[in-house]
């Protein structure tokens, strides 16, 4: 598969290479997508938004929608790689594939696939590493700090750590089953040799003291700046809730778009779905959102094998979006190496003893010899450091292994999430006006009556959230009456909201997932009987039927 604009996806696209490709794309599929400038960067970059929708059949404000972007943390590229390959599947296979024509045909799709264009350019050019924002924040002067700041001492291009010989105070020692392994020094353990371990980097005014490491570069975390649950004690939150102009492009994008009913925001790494709630217990949550939440958070597992797991964060966008907007948003965390070396993630995050480490270690380094051709982990290499004289650089690549995959295994972790991304654009409410009808009454007085139905999963509002904040309005069905035609009473009504399937299922029997409408109308005696209906959902979409049908 691929689609015009062929990028391969087995490397990661910089800046100018993304803008190319959405520039291209927008070109080639006229009929299917549309670019535009969400906004600018802290240093002034565009942040892209593609739009996707088949525009024959309506434009996109008129569908309901799904947002997708990546990248927020610049290391996290494989968010950007499979944005853009959402974008691609999508375009590449309209009127060929069935699932695809139909949400294109149905839905939008709103994809920003480097909502930090500043950080990842930072991260894809250079061997630096950084959380985030590239303003530095809080302390301007954190350059100047003194300790150890990393960068690449050999030149090899990355910043990975550096092992010098310590029998007195090291921390680790040299595993006995693989030299590549450091292992902790045990409680009481005497017997060397023993080492310490510090990032690759140089030490501001070292002098010989003991060294203290500062932490990387920037302080500023760009998916902790959204105004939900956010205080200034939300580490990296900045100076207030959007504060910063990514955050700011993304919350105001997603205002400017009432028709969003789902959220994908795409980071890594781990291997798992962060849901809501993010800062309560589950069963204080709408128990309908819950397990819609949940239910569409399976379909991803189905596919990826990554769990769902309750999100421990707050002032996120994902936070944000359930929170303040009723909408059902996913943080996923894309890429597990550890599961690729056959260790369950959450033993791992669980494992206190140091020879069961050694054996989950061992584990990812087979992998890496298996896999990677060795190609992951870089020997300990000898280095005479210019300060601290001779140590080992080595350890594993923390860009392309650790963090995102090698870029070989880029195209599979990018097709099984662009496909539940499809599931969950597929999830959403989906108003159809399934019927109308006219009976005459007396003489030129008539009844019109109109079936509207959501087809989708998930109800007109979205979530019971956004009923219960008044974030999504309620649905409207209006009579539009032609020439010389009165309604009789009134044209617009108040429709509330559809159920959609997800309400179905329980004793209660099926879901309320239609609503009767009806009109008296007044038709002049020269004129004919023509008019239409709409019914305006914000999230589920409008429709329009007209009477006479062609
Ligand atoms: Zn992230």
């Amino acid at each position: 598969m691929s689609s015009k604009v062929d990028i391969g996806f087995d490397r990661y696209l910089t800046y100018s290479e993304v803008t190319d490709y959405l520039r291209k794309t927008a070109e080639a599929y006229p009929d299917l997508a549309d670019l535009e400038s969400a906004g600018k960067s802290y240093e002034g970059r565009d942040i892209w938004a593609l739009t996707l929708t088949n525009k024959k059949t309506g434009c996109p404000k008129k569908k309901p929608a799904l947002y997708v972007d990546g990248n927020i943390h610049p290391g996290e590229v494989t968010g950007s790689m499979v944005a853009l390959y959402l974008i691609d599947y999508l375009v590449d296979n309209y009127g060929k594939d069935e699932e695809v024509t139909y949400l294109l045909d149905t839905r939008a799709f709103y994809v920003l696939p480097r909502v930090n264009p500043d950080g990842a350019e930072l991260y894809l050019t250079t061997p630096t590493l950084l959380r985030s924002s590239v303003r530095v924040w809080p302390d301007e002067e954190v350059d100047d700090l003194p300790g150890l700041h990393r960068e690449d001492v050999d030149g090899d291009g990355m910043i990975l750590q550096m092992r010098v010989r310590d029998d007195g105070r090291g921390e680790w020692k040299v595993s006995e089953k693989d030299p590549r392994l450091m292992i902790p020094r045990r409680p009481g353990e005497r017997k060397g040799p023993f080492y310490r371990i510090y990032p690759e980097g140089y030490i501001k005014d070292y002098e010989g003291e003991p060294i203290e490491v500062q932490k990387p570069r920037f302080g500023l975390d760009l998916n902790r700046n959204f105004p939900s649950n956010w205080d200034t004690k939300v580490p990296g939150g900045g100076d207030f809730a959007g504060s910063e102009p990514e955050a700011r492009t993304i919350i105001e994008f997603i205002v400017r778009h009432p028709n969003i009913g789902g959220i994908q925001a795409l980071h890594t790494s781990g291997g798992f779905y962060y849901r809501n709630p993010c800062q309560y217990p589950e069963d204080k949550m709408d128990p309908q959102d819950l397990k819609a939440t949940r239910e569409i958070a399976c379909e991803g597992t189905r596919i990826s094998g990554y769990p769902d797991v309750k999100s421990p964060n707050r002032a996120t966008l994902t936070e944000w979006a359930y929170e303040h907007k009723g909408i059902i948003a996913y943080t996923t965390e894309l890429w597990n190496r550890y599961a690729r070396a056959g260790i369950d993630l959450v033993e791992w995050q669980k494992t206190i003893d140091p020879e069961k480490r050694e054996q989950q270690n061992l584990k990812l380094l087979a992998w890496n010899d298996r896999e990677l051709a060795g190609k992951g982990f870089k020997d300990w290499t000898p280095f005479e450091h210019p300060q601290l004289g001779p140590v080992e650089i080595g350890g594993w690549d923390p860009k392309f292994c650790a963090q995102n995959p090698p870029p070989f295994l880029l195209k599979q972790e990018c097709h099984k999430n662009a496909l539940w991304i499809m599931k969950h654009a597929g999830s959403l409410p989906e108003v159809h006006i399934t019927s109308l009808k006219v009976v005459d009454i007396d003489g030129s007085v008539k009844k019109v009556t109109a079936v509207v139905e959501n087809f989708g999963y998930l109800p007109t509002c979205v979530t019971n959230k956004a009923k219960e904040l008044g974030a999504c309005k309620e649905d409207v069905a209006e009579l539009l009456p032609g020439p010389g035609i009165t309604v009789l009473g009134k044209a617009r009504l108040e429709a509330g909201f559809l159920e959609g399937y997800v309400s179905g299922g329980g004793r209660g029997g099926p879901p309320k997932s239609a609503a009767r409408f009806t009109w008296m109308i007044k038709v002049d005696p020269e004129a004919s009987t023509e008019f239409a209906v709409e019914y305006r959902s914000q999230r589920g979409g409008i429709v329009r039927r007209g009477y006479p049908e062609e």
